[in-house]
């Protein structure tokens, strides 16, 4: 069994929930990287302080924002001092509990914002540092000790199974999540000869603000999603990009 082995990590919405969730189980590591990047809307704000119980690094980044995430790759990139970034986990999401019938052009376009563009751009800002992670790592197979990009997908993006239409209909999630897959999937074919692995996971039902607190059997607890998925992400290797994955490793239906 592979050991995830990095030197540094990114994490967005990172102030709460999932994303917080990895900035604490990175820094536990047996080898913790030398840096954590807890990206955050406001660093400066009540919510950030959350992560403040031990040394991640803030960065400040809005993921809607084009202008916000330009500025935290480069202050990035600043920090690191010419080296690469090896994990870029994309996990900032929204979602809109509507119905199909009231669903709206602005939800619908925030929520895409949110969950689909805003992981292409900051893809797209952070690529200098990947590929210099990537060509600063040994050997020739693609692995996340190398260079990764981890999309945070849902089940709920999921065409063939369409999970718990009955209870959430939320189309404009659903969209998102569906096209954050497809996105994975072309970043994985465009960035393989950079030697960076893509990959989209479903966290589990969670116990946070977006997955709500009941005590029910089915909602996973945030520690054992967010230790399923880092303990999944250290065994992937060239075979895995592209693929959209539980936080337990199974193949998940597109
Ligand atoms: P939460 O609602 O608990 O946290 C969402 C995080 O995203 C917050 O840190 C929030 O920051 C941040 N965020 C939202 N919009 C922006 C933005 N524009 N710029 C920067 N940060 C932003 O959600 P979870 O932790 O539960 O979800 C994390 C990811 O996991 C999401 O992508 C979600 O879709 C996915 N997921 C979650 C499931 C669950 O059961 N919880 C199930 C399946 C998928 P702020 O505090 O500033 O709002």
């Amino acid at each position: 069994m592979g050991e995830l082995r990095v030197r540094s990590a990114l994490v967005t919405g990172a102030n709460r929930g999932i994303g917080l969730g990895f900035v604490r189980h990175l820094l536990a590591l047996p080898n913790p990287p030398e840096w954590v990047f807890a990206g955050c809307r406001d660093p400066k704000g009540q919510r950030a302080q959350v992560s403040g119980h031990s040394p991640p690094h803030l960065a400040s980044a809005e993921v809607t924002d084009p202008a916000s995430i330009k500025a935290a790759a480069a202050s990035v990139g600043e920090r690191l001092k010419g080296s690469g970034l090896n994990l870029l986990i994309n996990n900032a999401g929204i979602v809109r509990a509507n119905k199909l019938d009231n669903e709206t052009l602005k939800d619908m376009s925030e929520v895409y914002m949110t969950n689909t563009i805003a992981p292409l751009l900051l893809s797209q800002a952070f690529l200098p540092l990947l590929k210099k992670a990537a060509q600063g790592s040994p050997g020739s197979g693609l692995s996340c000790n190398k260079a990764a990009i981890v999309n945070i997908s849902s089940n709920g993006g999921s065409i063939k199974e369409v999970y718990l239409w009955e209870g959430i209909q939320a189309a404009c999630y659903r969209c998102s999540k569906a096209a954050l897959n497809m996105l994975t999937r072309c970043q994985s074919m465009g960035y393989r000869e950079h030697g960076i692995l893509c990959i989209a996971f479903h966290p589990g039902w969670v116990k946070t603000d977006m997955g709500g607190d009941f005590e029910d059997k089915v909602r996973e607890f945030l520690a054992k999603s967010v230790g399923g998925m880092l303990k999944v992400l250290s065994n992937l290797s060239d075979k895995d990009s592209g693929s959209f994955l539980d936080w337990e490793g199974k193949v998940m239906a597109w």
